[in-house]
Parts: C-alpha cells; sequence; structure tokens
C-alpha cells in the first residue's frame, strides 16, 4: 500500500488524510485546525474550527458568532481519528499557534505566521522540535533584520512628542490585528491619550472579551474634537490612509508600521513622513535560526520569498522546498507593487547576491503576486 506523507498540500490547503483534517484551508472543509484569526488563515464556511483559545473572540468577531469552535491551550492534546494534534506558541500575534502533527512517531510543524522576538503581547515563539516544518518565509531575505522593539518604540515615542511640541496631531498606522495593540502597548501615556480608528477598536474590544489586558484607548466618533485628538495619538488601519476619515486630522504627521518599509521608495509611496520597521514576522536571522531550531529533517516554505530562500537553505544544508499555497493576502503579506524603476528589486538583489543566494526578480514578482499589496 503507498504509504502518503502525513500531511500534504492540496487545492484547499494543508491536509492531514489520516486525521481527515486541514490546516488554515482556504476552500471549505468540514474540520479546520487554524494558525492565527488573519484572514489568509482563517477564512469562513468551514464546517468545525480548531484555534487556540486566545482567537476565540476575535475568530468569531471575523467570521461569525455562530461558527462552531473548539479551542485548546497551548501545549493541549486533541487526538482527531488517531492522529494527535497540539499548538505550540507563534509569537505572531496574540492567539497565533503553530500546530504540531503526531502520528506513529513521525512529527510534523505547521508554522502558520511567526516571528521570535518576544513582543510583550503575545506569548513569545517556541521552537519545536519536529522531522517535518512547514514554514512561512515572507521576510525571507537578508535584507531584513529588525532592530530590536525597544529601540523602535523609543523612536516612536521620540516622534510623538515632537509632534505634540510642533501642535501636529500624530497619525500611526498598523494592521488591525498584531501591529496595532503592539503600538498601542509600548506608546508612552505620559506622552497623551490613545485615540483608535473603529475597525482596531472592534479587534481590540474582541481581545479584551477574551481576557486580555491592554491600555486604554478612546474610540474615535463623530463627538471626538480634533483638539482633543491633537493632544494624543491616533492608531489607524492601512485602509484609513488618504481617507477623509484621516485627512480631518490635519495638520498631522503620519507614520506607518511595517516590515515593508525597509525597501527603500516604501515610505514615499506610503506618502508616510516616517516609515516604522515594525513586523510580526519573523526577519532574515529569525526564519533560519527557528527553522534550524526545529531539527528537521525536511523544510517547507509557504509564503514569501520561497524559491530563493529555498535554495539559501539547500546551499546551507537542509533538504528544502517551496509550495503553492494562498497564505500572504492579509497584513503583510506580499510587498508593496515594485516601483517601475525597480529600485526595491535592485536592492534586495544585491543583498541576496552577497549572501551566495541566486537572484531572481521573479520571487518578488511570485510573492506580489501571491496575494496582491494590502498593506
Ligand atoms: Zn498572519
Ligand atoms: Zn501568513
Amino acid at each position: 500500500m503507498f504509504n502518503k506523507p502525513l500531511l500534504e498540500f492540496t487545492d484547499k490547503g494543508i491536509y492531514c488524510a489520516k486525521g481527515k483534517f486541514y490546516i488554515d484551508p482556504w476552500q471549505p472543509v468540514d474540520d479546520a485546525v487554524i494558525t492565527h484569526a488573519h484572514s489568509d488563515h482563517a477564512y469562513a464556511g468551514h464546517k468545525r474550527y480548531l484555534a487556540h483559545h486566545l482567537s476565540r473572540e476575535v475568530l468569531k468577531y471575523r467570521l461569525g458568532e455562530d461558527i462552531r469552535l473548539q479551542t485548546v491551550e497551548y501545549g493541549e492534546k486533541v487526538m482527531k481519528n488517531g492522529v494527535e494534534i497540539s499548538m505550540f506558541p507563534a509569537g505572531h500575534v496574540i492567539g497565533s499557534a503553530q500546530i504540531r502533527v503526531e502520528s506513529q512517531g513521525e512529527v510534523w510543524v505547521v508554522s502558520g505566521d511567526y516571528k521570535v522576538e518576544d513582543d510583550g503581547v503575545c506569548t513569545p515563539f517556541e521552537p519545536v522540535s519536529c522531522h517535518h516544518f512547514i514554514s512561512e518565509c515572507t521576510f525571507g531575505l537578508p535584507i531584513y533584520k529588525w532592530k530590536p522593539q525597544v529601540d523602535l518604540f523609543n523612536e516612536v515615542n521620540a516622534w510623538w512628542k515632537n509632534n505634540l511640541a510642533q501642535g501636529l496631531a500624530t497619525v500611526i498606522v498598523g494592521y488591525s490585528l498584531g501591529k496595532a495593540q503592539r503600538i498601542l502597548q509600548n506608546l508612552d501615556l505620559g506622552n497623551g491619550k490613545i485615540y483608535t480608528h473603529g475597525v482596531i477598536e472592534n479587534t481590540n474590544e474582541a481581545l479584551r472579551r477574551n481576557g486580555i489586558q491592554l491600555q486604554p484607548t478612546k474610540r474615535i466618533t463623530q463627538a471626538t474634537s480634533k483638539e482633543e485628538i491633537r493632544k494624543g495619538i491616533v492608531i489607524a488601519p492601512p485602509s484609513a490612509v488618504g481617507t477623509p476619515w484621516m485627512r480631518k486630522f490635519q495638520p498631522y504627521s503620519f507614520g506607518y508600521c511595517s516590515g515593508w518599509m525597509a525597501l527603500r521608495g516604501a515610505k514615499r509611496r506610503r506618502a508616510a513622513d516616517r516609515g516604522f520597521i515594525l513586523s510580526d514576522h519573523a526577519d532574515w536571522d529569525g526564519l533560519v535560526s527557528a527553522i534550524d531550531a526545529t531539527g528537521c529533517e525536511k523544510v517547507y516554505l509557504t509564503h514569501g520569498y520561497t524559491a530563493s530562500f529555498a535554495r539559501y537553505l539547500t546551499e546551507i544544508g537542509f533538504d528544502a522546498h517551496e509550495v503553492h499555497t494562498l497564505y500572504g493576502g492579509e497584513e503583510e503579506g506580499a510587498p508593496p507593487q515594485p516601483s517601475p524603476e525597480g529600485r526595491e528589486l535592485d536592492d534586495a538583489n544585491i543583498n541576496i547576491a552577497n549572501q551566495k543566494v541566486s537572484p531572481s526578480g521573479g520571487d518578488l514578482e511570485g510573492a506580489v503576486d501571491l496575494g496582491g499589496a494590502t498593506i
């Protein structure tokens, strides 16, 4: 009898035939195990969901109160048709998990999205030993190297203070689940109050219902005065950029938080006054160290710079493979569209060349195609 691998890549998502469940499927299925609540990993329409309990309220807010959802703690074991499933912290956003699947001594881990730096907001990433590791590589180029979070937020708070001194409002943009809470928890309340766009406040409320303690925020409504807002800071989602909602805070200074701010030209294209390189994904070193720490025999790369990163991993001795998935659409899934002059591609290629990985602009284009630039 043909011996199927424990997990396989199908047109609906990552599938465990033996356990009859999918992990982060993008087509409706009976049993979906969900790594985290970002929309490219948690789709609507599945019959049953299994997720970490800190994803509960956000999943219900996003997918509907009536979804059939079972939640578990990190490390808790669930059996499905003789296959053992357990979740371990991915350090990406609150409630994010790596999925560990074991049957007859064979262990697979699906990373979902992850970062290795402890952000003080979500449970820190934990490496999990496995034979097969399915990893994202959103920022799998050596140009991506994050500075310590504490240094970055010192810059954010200093920028905010300076805006206050100049009588400018301050608007900081970050994705609603993950980035926004990370910004919120690191803002210096000694500077002033924190105001939020409705999309961000809805997510904050869902997290608070789940027992998460967040710094106090004020939802911006029609009644919130411009003068009041100017004395504080506004956290807004990327969708608010360039809208009348945002323009009404003028004059303001506008900061954009994203890992893509590491690319030359990204700040200019967003028309931002400040670009803060802040990501909820692992940087190059983080990816390599996380993959190494699993001790895996094989690694499969799901989204990001999969082709060049697979080549690099192969060169340093891993059995690495690129796989096709539909992840990478939301949040930081894909780099912004390269500018016509292709400056970002130049930057990326120079740095890859230094790392002795064959440069290929095709990878960048592929990543753009994968999910469209939504940041
Ligand atoms: Zn994500
Ligand atoms: Zn993702």
